[in-house]
């Protein structure tokens, strides 16, 4: 694991499994700067750079995943919800969105929480709006 910082954000009890984990090494104040591998075919390694020292050194690996910061999959309503400029859907009273029946629940409507039972939460909210619109309009 590759992390710019020296420490991790993510809570003690999930950072404590990670550092335990024997598979996981962990390559601080770091960062990806290039891809290394035949072009568009096998990966064979990363070069990183010491993001406090700028010194660069190649790793050996046979895959990378990409996990940076978190950006809502909101591009799809794009012109058609009201969002914030963070790409956030933006929703009032409840999960109603700025078109009548459409109603947004889960992380592409919140960026303070961000979790599996909240998400959950406003899903039950949502249902529950979009039935009681339904039932207004008689349907
Ligand atoms: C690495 C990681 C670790 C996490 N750990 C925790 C944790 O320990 N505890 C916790 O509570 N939360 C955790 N979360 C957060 C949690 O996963 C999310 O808050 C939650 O999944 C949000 O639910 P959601 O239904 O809003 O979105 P998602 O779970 O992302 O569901 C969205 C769904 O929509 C589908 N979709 C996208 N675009 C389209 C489309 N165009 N058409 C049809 N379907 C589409 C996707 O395939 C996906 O199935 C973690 C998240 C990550 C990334």
């Amino acid at each position: 694991m590759v992390h710019r910082r020296d420490a991790l954000r993510a809570s003690k009890i999930m950072q404590e499994r990670a550092l335990a984990n024997p598979i996981i090494a962990f390559q601080w104040q770091s960062m990806v700067e290039e891809i290394l591998g035949d072009e568009g075919h096998e990966v064979k390694g990363v070069r990183l750079k010491n993001v406090k020292t700028e010194a660069r050194t190649e790793m050996a690996c046979d895959g990378v995943f990409i996990a940076i910061g978190h950006r809502p999959n909101t591009a799809l309503f794009a012109g058609r919800l009201h969002m914030d400029e963070r790409g956030y859907i933006v929703t009032e009273d409840g999960t109603k969105t700025s078109v009548p029946g459409v109603f947004a629940c889960g992380d592409v409507q919140d960026h303070v929480y961000r979790q599996a039972v909240t998400a959950a939460g406003s899903g039950c909210m949502a249902a529950m709006d979009a039935e009681r619109f339904l039932e207004a309009e008689g349907g």
